[in-house]
């Protein structure tokens, strides 16, 4: 049977461009639906359930921007593909539709072997998901409201093919749009949990997916040393902490200790590393159409914690940081590096031994191995928005000054990184 056909949604209010739209995109061999505002696309979204949406920004009764704002607050609209093709292509609007989570913004006019390109592109893309960015515990409010308050939770998606990182409190509502959008379709559905600190399992009891009978779910985690996953995870369903219990979930669920580093989730190649942080803790490498993505949150490099500082031993200290050029290779080339930036320096040499990364080591463990990317992830609860942004520019600012080549950001919940495929004309 051939893959069904992709569905594009095209927002239009321009009669003209939106026969032409059609005319292009049907040629081309997609499923089209065309709509003249936001309204009417968000309307639509309940019963068409689009691959891709293209929109302009200024149509009647509803801008583009707002459409995007709210197709991300909804279920079915979280994670389709926004292409913004507009007239008004000034920096700033660029910048705007592409922090809302548009995937591109296109100039008018584009020519059309161009719009099938970025089409192509956005269908096929590998698109890294922020769900949860808050290190330690959930940290809502005000204060925290641009970059998000949830605890660890990243997909890793490609066309249909999903893998989530962690189970943090972000994964209730990955859990929510997963079911919207299977349609009462069974789901198979495969997670890598780097350790079960609370803020890296808490959202799994409300990761509504799991209660699904049909749908089949996959977790992967470290091995133990006191008690194996499956009981850590049963232990925080007890009925002291949560009503309902880890076998009260209908879904056919397998938790697997990793034992094999390497080893194959779908159509997802993952290496797994132990990283230096109490209890197991791992990391992961994943491969997917040939992009790669290292995730390395709630790590401390070795080199500090192995030696005293008032008396240092040099063979204790090489030691150390062969272990830590351990991460490096792991992140080696990475496209995207998401890395542990817990604490700035002054509060690392107050908190050394906890676990976490001074965000200066994170930059300089994605320089080290010239990833293309590093997300600075793992925002320290204590820290609001000002100082995550203080955080990201000393960081960008420590990248320029070593002349490397890495693209410093500072992961946001609700954001959406796309790792273009490299084409004769463009690259990532
Ligand atoms: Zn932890």
């Amino acid at each position: 049977m051939p893959p069904p056909r992709h569905r594009i949604l095209v927002v239009e209010d321009d009669p003209e461009l939106r026969e032409v739209f059609e005319v292009v995109l049907t040629s081309a061999g997609y499923d089209v639906s065309l709509v003249e505002d936001g309204r009417a696309a968000i309307d639509l979204l309940e019963h068409l359930h689009p691959d891709l949406i293209i929109t302009d920004l200024l149509t009647p009764r509803m801008h583009g921007y707002e459409l995007i704002r709210r197709l991300r607050a909804m279920p079915q609209g979280a994670r389709v593909p926004v292409l913004v093709i507009s007239g008004q292509a000034y920096e700033k609007d660029q910048r705007k539709a592409l922090d809302l989570g548009a995937q591109r913004f296109l100039a008018k006019p584009v020519r059309q072997a161009d719009l099938l390109h970025e089409v192509e592109q956005a269908l096929t893309a590998v698109v890294v998901r922020f769900w949860g960015v808050r290190g330690s515990i959930a940290a809502p409010g005000p204060e925290t409201q641009r970059y998000g308050g949830n605890t660890p939770c990243v997909t890793i998606e490609h066309g249909r093919d999903l893998l989530i990182l962690d189970a943090g409190t972000g994964v209730r509502k990955l859990g929510i749009c997963l079911q919207a959008e299977a349609h009462g379709r069974p789901q198979n559905i495969t997670m890598l949990i780097t350790h079960t600190h609370w803020d890296h399992i808490q959202g799994f009891p409300f990761f509504v997916p799991a209660y699904v009978p049909g749908n089949r779910l996959d977790v992967y985690g470290p091995p133990s040393v006191e008690k194996p996953l499956e009981k850590v995870l049963r232990g925080q369903m007890d009925s002291a902490y949560f009503p309902v219990a880890l076998g009260d979930m209908a879904a056919d669920l397998h938790i697997h200790e990793i034992r094999d580093p390497d080893f194959q989730a779908g159509p997802f190649k993952v290496q797994a590393m132990l990283v230096n942080h109490p209890g197991i803790t791992m990391g992961y490498r994943v491969e997917i159409a040939g992009k790669v993505i290292t995730y390395a949150t709630d790590t401390e490099p070795y080199r500090y914690l192995i030696t005293d500082r008032e008396a240092p031993d040099a063979e204790l200290a090489a030691y150390g940081r062969r272990r830590d050029q351990e991460l490096v290779d792991f992140a080696k080339g990475a496209d995207l590096y998401i890395a542990d930036s817990q604490y700035s320096p002054a509060e690392y040499v107050r908190k050394r031994g906890w676990g976490h990364t001074c965000y200066h080591d994170a930059v300089d463990v994605a320089i080290a191995a010239n990833a293309r990317r590093v997300a600075l992830f793992s925002h320290d609860p204590m820290h609001d928005d000002d100082m995550v942004d203080a955080k990201l520019a000393d960081c960008r600012a420590r990248a320029a000054a070593a002349d490397a080549r890495v693209e410093v950001i500072a992961a946001i919940e609700g954001q959406a990184i796309t790792l273009r495929q490299p084409t004769a004309t463009s690259s990532s």
